[in-house]
């Protein structure tokens, strides 16, 4: 799920999977979002700096389908390059395949690959 795109209208098979892509797009703006509402048929998140940005879903009823009700455009803070969505369990997950393919790395060495993939700079976490 990379390059994750999200648009007012855009529906979703079920809860989990747009959390998985709120997260992915998060993640790439980068967004540093806080979930104000998190509930089976809810979720509404809103950018933690209160720049404005939020994003709302909800569920069809009687469907498991979720669809995007209301996104606003873009988050304007500046980026921080901190964004608490980047875990290492998410990275380690993410670049695991990287990290086979490169036993020989240093440890600054996946530490820049990481930043090149995703702006986010792993020293703040
Ligand atoms: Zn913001």
């Amino acid at each position: 799920m990379r390059n994750v795109v999200l648009k007012k209208e855009m529906k979703f098979p079920n809860a989990k999977v747009f959390r998985a892509a709120l997260r992915e797009y998060a993640i790439k703006k980068p967004i540093d979002i806080k979930f104000k509402l998190n509930e089976r048929t809810k979720i509404s998140v809103r950018c933690k700096n209160e720049c404005g940005w939020r994003c709302y879903a909800s569920q069809i009823s009687g469907e498991l389908t979720f669809q995007i009700k209301t996104l606003t455009v873009d988050c304007t803070c500046p980026k921080s390059f901190k964004n608490s969505q980047a875990t290492s369990a998410y990275v380690a997950k993410r670049f695991i395949e990287d990290f086979s393919k490169n036993p020989n790395w240093e440890v600054t060495g996946v530490h820049n690959h990481v930043m090149q993939n995703l702006s986010v700079d792993l020293r703040v976490n």
